[in-house]
């Protein structure tokens, strides 16, 4: 990004923003925020720090607080407890249009009654823009996302997949540093919500812009996301990236929400014995980690890094490029194995006597 300085990074102070990346400033920042609903507690002791330029998504289940924390920070909802700073500054007296934000709501929330050039003029009126600029904005911003033929239609008259880029679009057009986005590709089917990831994708990387957006989709938050923060019933589960999330999810709720997760907690099963673990632990072996083999023929003799348990085949789904087992293992937990379909692997059926094999190395512990 251009324009960073030591000024920049003054802004805030080099001790006060949480869980940031060390080397950009920080923008956005929640300080032990609270919002409750009467005796519901919406959100409790939010504290988060969004980096300058950063994509941060905030995951989580139905109900966890998302749309809360969200709508706090685009200043629709006032906090019960706490702050929240933008730039440097507590925003607790700044409405929402002066906020500087551009935002994409879950419905998309065109004007109806307006054109898309309208729609998009909208947020350059209402900061007082010339017309003359205005016009040369929203012809360079309908180009920018292939809607240039598109703009005298009525929302009403355009597909979800279009209506979405609209409101991409006028989110994106006044320049406004922050974006928010709240479910932004909810409404679409799968086809056009992978069109559109690679799209906000894009535009992330051309417009550089701090990016909160809430989702309770995993594979929309790993796909675009340098970090993602786990909601569940109002407070943060867990702050990291995408990878380190999924490969070392501090919960058991974290590893469930993010993939499959096989979580071994039966006394008995003998797993990574050598590793250190904690006493309240449960392991977590992921589907792709494990191995399925023949009883009497191992496919992984190294003793000293494999782990291995009996189980039977209870089930055998075949999709495409890839085989998905069911194994109830000898300790009666039942365990999800996925592997690439490959020449010279064996294939069980359900009924059949097989060996599940792992590696000691790709066995996590998360608290239950
Ligand atoms: P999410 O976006 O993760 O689905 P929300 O932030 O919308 O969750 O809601 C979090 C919790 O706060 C829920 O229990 C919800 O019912 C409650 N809540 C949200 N908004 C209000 C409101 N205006 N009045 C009362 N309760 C609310
Ligand atoms: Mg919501």
């Amino acid at each position: 990004m251009d324009g960073r300085n030591v000024t920049d990074l003054d802004v805030t102070g080099p001790d006060e923003s949480v869980n940031a990346p060390r080397d950009t400033p920080t923008q956005i920042e929640f300080r032990n925020v609270s919002k409750r609903y009467g005796t519901v507690s919406a959100l409790a002791n939010f504290s988060l720090a969004v980096s300058r330029g950063e994509f941060l998504t905030i995951l989580g289940p139905s109900g966890s607080g998302k749309t809360t924390a969200l709508m706090l920070l685009a200043g629709f909802v006032q906090p019960s407890d706490g702050d929240i700073l933008i730039g440097g500054r507590s925003v607790s007296a700044v409405p929402p249009y002066r906020r500087d934000q551009g935002i994409v709501f879950q419905n998309y929330a065109l004007f109806p009654h307006l054109t898309v050039r309208r729609n998009l003029q909208f947020p350059l009126e209402m900061r007082g823009m010339a017309l003359v600029e205005r016009a040369v904005r929203v012809d360079r911003i309908l180009e920018r996302v292939q809607l240039s033929e598109l703009g005298d239609r009525m929302p009403s008259q355009l597909s979800g997949g279009q209506q979405q880029r609209v409101a991409l679009a006028r989110a994106l057009i006044a320049d406004a540093p922050v974006l928010l986005l709240d479910e932004p590709l909810g409404a679409l089917d799968r086809n056009l919500r992978e069109q559109m990831q690679t799209e906000i994708k894009g535009l992330h990387k051309e417009f550089a812009k701090t990016t909160v957006c809430v989702t309770h989709d995993q594979e929309e938050a790993l796909t675009l996301s340098d970090r993602i923060v786990v909601m569940r019933d109002g407070q943060i589960e867990q702050i990291d990236t995408p990878e380190a999330l999924y490969d070392r999810p501090a919960t058991k709720f974290v590893a469930n929400f993010l993939g499959e997760a096989n979580i071994l907690d039966r006394p008995g099963t003998i797993v990574a014995s050598d590793l250190i673990r904690p006493p309240t632990a449960v392991a977590l072996i992921r589907p792709e980690r494990m191995f399925i083999a023949a009883k009497r023929r191992p496919r992984r003799l190294e003793a000293d890094i494999s782990q291995a348990v009996s189980g039977v085949v209870i089930d055998m789904v075949y999709a495409g490029p890839r085989r998905k087992y069911l194994v109830r293992l000898e300790d009666g937990a039942d365990i999800i194995i996925r592997e690439h379909v490959a020449s010279g692997l064996d294939v069980f059926h359900s009924g059949d006597e097989v060996r599940v094999e792992w590696l000691r190395t790709d066995v996590r512990f998360v608290t239950p």
